[in-house]
């Protein structure tokens, strides 16, 4: 009998000699518009960081870390239990409420990320009777979220309107019929066709489920989402988001849909269930986040002002980017060695990006993604710029 361990050790140099093996940077700061690394030889550099989630600049602020200390210090370090148990606070029913509102839904419910609350949705709501349509695209949590449910998955490709129509025809007789996509598809930037799936869904009497991970508190004029941005705001069954990216960046999720709905999960979705009440920290900060975007903060234009200034003076370069309007730029390289390789040339130059080749993206169609900030200076867009320009 061969050893396990054996076997493990075989796979892992199966995916080196794929040359898809990651390794991970150790940063030694905290989030930012520049990060310092320390490498094998312990010597510290900084960087410029353009491949954070950090759309809103609020990851690594001081600002955010004042907010967590009041939750700290007034709600105390973790509440040891799930939900139903002893783990509700009050805290987490108006954290609720707000996102609810936020992204134009009647309630929410919590859960510890994104992944989790993709995870436990589609098992909760549908049966065999039921179909989910589902974007080709869409992120890995939906995917799994999706096996483990009984509906039928039928599959349209990337925002794909027509084939969406044509899968909505052909289940007609069906139960429930869910059309799921990302709001924003994160590997092209690419914003999904919202306007349109919401009109399919009306004449079609389906309900849609949207996944704003990469858009909830900057996309749309009040950062809304991508609703909002495709003016079909209120309109969308189900929004599934995260606090870790945008919003703050430590971690929690949610899923934001009508009451009933909202009910059925606290009653029956899994790992709302089964793990442990977000903490009182991250729940009090959301909060407050949530109070600042409500105000009109400065830094959705400023982001949107950001990735449109990147965008132009890339193109204006002739470096060649998916078109969009997102904050996720990808520079398109094609070739993955070449990807590698202009990634590593930016790093030595102290800009920190990523390099992104199959089985993540399509074989040749490897790129640089871009992600830019609302923290970024129109310097710092610059200097990626003539970085790219002279590596490319
Ligand atoms: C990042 C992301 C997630 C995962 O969110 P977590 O809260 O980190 O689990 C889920 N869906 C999409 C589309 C994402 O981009």
């Amino acid at each position: 009998m061969s050893n396990p361990i054996s076997l493990f050790e075989q796979e892992l140099e199966a995916i080196k000699a794929k040359g898809i093996y990651k390794t991970e940077r150790l940063i030694s700061s905290t989030q930012g518009r520049e990060i310092q690394t320390i490498a094998a030889d312990k010597k510290e550099a900084t960087f410029l960081n353009l491949c954070a989630n950090n759309y809103l600049g609020l990851g690594g602020s001081k600002q955010l870390v004042d907010f967590a200390k009041d939750g700290l210090d007034n709600y105390g370090f973790g509440l040891n239990s799930v939900r139903f148990i002893c783990g509700t606070q009050t805290i987490h029913r108006e954290l609720e409420q707000k996102v609810a509102e936020f992204v134009g839904c009647q309630d929410a419910v919590l859960y510890s990320s994104c992944f989790d609350a993709n995870g436990g949705l589609f098992e909760t709501l549908l049966n065999k009777e039921d179909v989910v349509i589902s974007d080709k695209l869409n992120h890995a949590s939906i995917i799994d979220g999706i096996r483990l449910c009984k509906a039928e998955r039928k599959l349209y490709e990337n925002n794909d309107m027509e084939q969406l129509e044509a899968l909505l025809i052909e289940s007609e007789t069906s139960r429930i019929r869910l059309i799921v996509t990302d709001g924003v598809f994160s590997m092209d930037g690419v914003i999904a066709n919202l306007s349109k799936i919401v009109e399919l869904a009306e004449k079609y009497n389906a309900l849609v489920m949207v996944d704003d991970s990469h858009a909830t508190g900057f996309v749309g004029k009040s950062g809304r989402g991508t609703a909002e941005h495709c003016d079909v705001f209120g309109k969308i069954d189900i929004v599934t988001g995260t606090f870790g990216k945008a919003l703050g960046g430590a971690s929690g999720g949610f899923t934001a849909c009508h009451s009933s709905i909202a009910d059925l999960l606290r009653q029956r979705s899994r790992p709302y269930l089964f793990s442990n009440s977000l903490a009182p920290a991250i729940v009090w900060t959301e909060i407050k986040v949530l109070e600042l975007l409500n105000k009109g903060s400065e830094l959705i234009a400023q982001v949107q002002t950001n990735s449109k200034y990147l965008r132009e003076k890339l193109t204006e370069a002739g470096i060649d980017i998916v078109p969009g309007e997102h904050a996720i730029v990808p520079v398109m390289i094609y070739d993955e060695v070449k990807a590698m390789a202009v990634a590593q040339k930016l790093y030595q130059e102290g800009i920190y990006v990523v390099g992104f080749c199959y089985p993540v993206v399509p074989l040749g169609k490897a790129r640089i993604r871009v992600q830019v900030s609302a923290i970024h200076s129109t310097e710092d867009l610059d200097r990626l710029v003539a970085a790219l320009k002279k590596y490319l």
